[in-house]
């Protein structure tokens, strides 16, 4: 479902230039899980916003269920992200000014599905991931595992065919930790391709395939 061809990336500064990713090629089949394992700095970040299509290469190309998308205007790229990639990030990414609920409803406002539309899709989905009791809540007010959960809620509510989580379990102490793997294992088992960054092999374990990126480049 995803093709990355000769993708690089290179940060430049008045003063210096960082290679974070050099010549990248890397091919996901839908429905794969992968674990991107790899140094402090090596690029995994980078590589993952490229995929999520919120940074784009220096060079390379990105094809996306066939479409190849650095070429397509901005537009048509943020539609396809919108209905088709779902992130997860290792400090939640919550907003603190909203409820549990409406940080789990804001992909369908930018969805623009009607408010009853929403209401049924957001109370299921936070039902299932067993925070139906805490939909007023701010995430202020809930566990680090329950704002993770929270922040998966609001991932899965779209329902996007490619996951992308960095180091999702960073922040979560071991038992929060396997639970959210359990929940990835079980969005990838409902059809769900997922890319995850991780440090530990005790979670990569849970992918089919895990690739090691060194200096930007795959070592396999
Ligand atoms: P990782 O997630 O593997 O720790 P990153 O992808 O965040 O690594 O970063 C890879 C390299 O690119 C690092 O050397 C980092 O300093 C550099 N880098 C990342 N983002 C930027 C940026 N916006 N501007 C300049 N350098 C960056
Ligand atoms: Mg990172």
């Amino acid at each position: 479902m995803v093709k990355l061809t000769d993708i690089s990336r290179v940060f430049r500064t008045d003063t210096v230039e960082t290679t974070a990713l050099n010549h990248i090629n890397l091919h996901i089949e839908k429905g794969a899980f992968i674990a991107i394992k790899g140094p402090s700095g090596c690029g995994k970040s980078t590589l993952l916003n490229i995929l999520g299509l919120m940074d784009k290469p220096t060079s390379g190309q990105l094809v996306l269920n066939g479409k190849e998308t650095f070429v397509m205007k901005e537009k048509e790229r943020n539609f396809l992200r919108k209905h088709t990639i779902g992130f997860v990030f290792q400090k939640f990414n919550l907003i603190d000014s909203l409820t549990i609920f409406e940080n789990v409803e804001l992909p369908l406002l930018y969805l623009r599905q009607s408010a009853d539309k929403r209401k049924k899709a957001v109370l299921e989905v936070l039902e299932q991931l067993e925070l139906g009791h805490r939909t007023k809540h701010y995430p202020y007010q809930l566990s680090g595992g329950q704002q993770q959960r929270a922040a998966m809620a609001r991932c899965l509510v779209s329902n996007p065919e490619l996951i992308l989580a960095d180091e999702p379990t960073g922040n979560l102490d071991s038992e929060n930790g396997m639970q959210v793997m359990h929940l990835l294992q079980q969005m990838n088992q409902n059809g769900k391709t997922i890319i995850m960054v991780t440090h530990d092999d005790n979670y990569a374990k849970f992918a089919s395939r895990i690739l090691y990126l060194f200096d930007g480049e795959f070592n396999s």
